[in-house]
């Protein structure tokens, strides 16, 4: 963990749950057991159809707030199924979640995340940048593959705005399937993309860059994971429908 900053914790609800009533229940529980935390930013991203339901069970909570799980770089015209930063925005949206691995697999290219992500600074919302490789090699191949995506999200990103960015590592392999990465593994990718962001900013403004990890975190192996993979917090998929599991890992990053 950086000093001086606050861990986040996302909970990422993926196209869950099936009805907005489990929505609402999922959110109410979330509101009282996240009501004491402190020290902990948190924030929770349901499918947008639940929006304005959870904002509304949400309201007056303070200690989370909502996120989005993808964005259009426009505002408002013809791009039929998608939503745009100020609709969302009504429902006090502080986080939009980029790059998704399940979402670059449906086609959403780097060139996308990038314009995404400039359109989310703009609204002066935060950007969650997902990278992480498919697989791992021997030979090295997954950090200059992390590193290529970091970029080109970042490519055209002044500095000024890089407060805003957070980026979360997803191994590809450890999403969903039980896997996930050591606290080994982790460290050493943190370490690998603060250098990339040090190349490309600086060290002082790399050092304020939130990076996270996602991939099959449990209430089991977050303690573990956050304190010796040394991050500054998780992106939570399967756990974040689980109050008790996600409240778990929200906890494992409290100091
Ligand atoms: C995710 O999809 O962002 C994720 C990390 O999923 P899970 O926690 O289920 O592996």
């Amino acid at each position: 963990m950086k000093k001086g900053i606050m861990p986040l914790v996302v909970g990422n609800w993926k196209m869950n749950p099936l009805t907005a009533t489990q929505a609402k229940k999922l959110t109410a529980d979330l509101k009282k057991a996240l009501s004491k935390i402190i020290g902990v930013e948190v924030v929770v991203a349901p499918p947008v159809l639940y929006l304005s339901q959870t904002h509304h069970v949400r309201s007056g909570a303070k200690t989370f707030s909502l996120g989005v799980q993808n964005i259009h770089h426009e505002k408002l015209g013809a791009y039929t199924g998608e939503i745009s930063l100020p609709m969302v925005k009504q429902y006090e949206v502080l986080h939009v979640i980029l790059g998704h691995s399940e979402r670059r697999k449906m086609g959403e290219t780097d060139a996308f995340v990038h314009m995404k992500l400039l359109a989310v600074l703009k609204a002066g919302i935060t950007g969650v940048v997902c990278v992480g490789e498919e697989t791992r090699d021997t030979h090295g191949h997954y950090l200059a593959h992390v590193e290529s995506q970091i970029r080109a999200a970042l490519a055209t990103v002044p500095k000024a705005k890089l407060t805003q960015v957070v980026i979360a590592y997803e191994p590809i392999w450890a999403i969903g399937t039980g896997n996930n990465a050591t606290a080994a593994d982790v460290h050493e990718m943190k370490l690998f993309i603060e250098r990339v962001l040090t190349d490309l900013y600086g060290r002082n403004v790399a050092q304020r860059v939130r990076i996270l990890y996602g991939g099959s975190v449990t209430s089991k192996n977050a303690r573990e994971i956050f304190t010796d993979g040394a991050i500054d917090g998780f992106l939570v998929g399967g756990a974040s429908l689980h109050a008790e599991d996600f409240i778990q890992i929200v906890k494992a990053t409290q100091s």
